[in-house]
């Protein structure tokens, strides 16, 4: 520590990288108000965290929210989004970085690139096709990075049935599957990525 150091906790910490967590959710508000609110607390409570935010990068539905509730808490996030996109999910424009990348592909190859993490909310087939591009990069040993899932209310217990029985028919792998991690509530995952007391 230098004299320009004062204080010892916030040099150590300043030195220590952000967690950066990749977050999927839907780009629809759902059926209920409370798909909105929990992306809006996930935003929230992961910006005051101090985790940095990689997100698809649009303004719509929950991702929106997502990224409204983070950048209002003064939180980092990055959007990486497709420029046929642009329009439609109406790219944000008031993130720290928002990468134009050439295609979905690329989109998600880029938001694993950047990422510590992967935490699901509910969303819908763009939100499972993200889910699933990193869990069946892991099953293939590409990356070992966690992938959360926040249960709310038990939105995904119907995915991990139907993932139970494909591995009851041998055509899963117990461990392949089980890296996908559930978690009742969003201080429950929050806390496994060492982001909640
Ligand atoms: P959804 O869950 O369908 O509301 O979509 C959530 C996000 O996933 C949106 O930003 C979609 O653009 C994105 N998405 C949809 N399909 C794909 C895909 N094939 N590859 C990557 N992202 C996708």
């Amino acid at each position: 520590m230098t004299p320009a150091d004062p204080d010892p906790s916030t040099s150590a910490r300043s030195l220590v990288r952000a967690l950066v967590v990749c977050v999927f959710c839907g780009a629809r508000d759902g059926a209920d108000p409370r798909f909105v609110a929990l992306a809006r607390l996930a935003g929230d409570r992961l910006a005051r965290a101090g985790a940095t935010i990689v997100y698809g990068g649009g303004r719509v539905g929950m991702m929106g929210a997502l990224a409204d509730a983070a950048l209002a808490a003064g939180g980092q996030v990055i959007g990486v989004i497709p420029g046929v996109l642009l329009d439609r999910e109406m790219g944000h424009t008031e993130l720290a970085r928002l990468e134009v990348v050439a295609d979905m592909q690329v989109r998600k190859q880029r938001m694993i690139e950047l990422s510590d993490a992967f935490l699901t909310l509910p969303g819908g087939l763009g939100t499972l096709d993200e889910l699933f591009e990193v869990l069946t990069l892991r099953q293939l040993g590409e990356h070992q990075l966690p992938i959360l899932a926040v249960n709310d209310q038990g939105y995904f217990d119907t995915l991990a049935a139907c993932l139970a029985e494909f591995v009851d028919h041998g055509l899963a792998g117990q461990r392949d599957v089980a890296a996908l991690e559930r978690f009742a509530s969003l201080d429950a995952a929050l806390l496994r990525l060492g982001l909640a007391t």
